[in-house]
């Protein structure tokens, strides 16, 4: 699920922030990770001679960032059994049978509570 997660996390960082969003493939809405701060933000826009330096650093924390951002999503986000879409929880049902987004839910009569109401 951490896979398919980091696959969907669209790369919204500045220079200064590590964000990552994943858009719900049903209602649209985007979700935004915490953001994360790069640490050496202000080094790197001073010194600009050890931009190679500072830009290792900035992928390293990136990727962490990343991962966190994921962990964070899965939280928040259910990749439906049946269309595999990666939905958001208030798209998500918990169904008698099994648990499934709201499009699938409705087609397949399936009732349900969304996970976040
Ligand atoms: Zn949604
Ligand atoms: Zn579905």
């Amino acid at each position: 699920m951490i896979n398919l997660l980091s696959s969907y996390l669209e790369d919204c960082s500045t220079p200064q922030y590590f964000c990552f969003a994943i858009r719900c493939e049903v209602c649209g809405e985007f979700w935004y990770s915490s953001s994360v701060p790069f640490s050496k933000a202000a080094q790197a826009a001073d010194y600009s001679d050890k931009k190679e330096l500072y830009d290792a650093i900035y992928q390293r924390e990136k990727e962490r960032a990343k991962l966190a951002a994921g962990k964070e999503a899965r939280e928040r986000f259910s990749q439906c059994p049946i269309c595999r879409r990666l939905v958001c929880d208030s798209c998500f049902l918990i169904c008698d049978e099994m648990d499934l987004c709201k499009e699938c839910a409705d087609r397949l009569k399936e009732y349900g509570e969304p996970v976040v109401p």
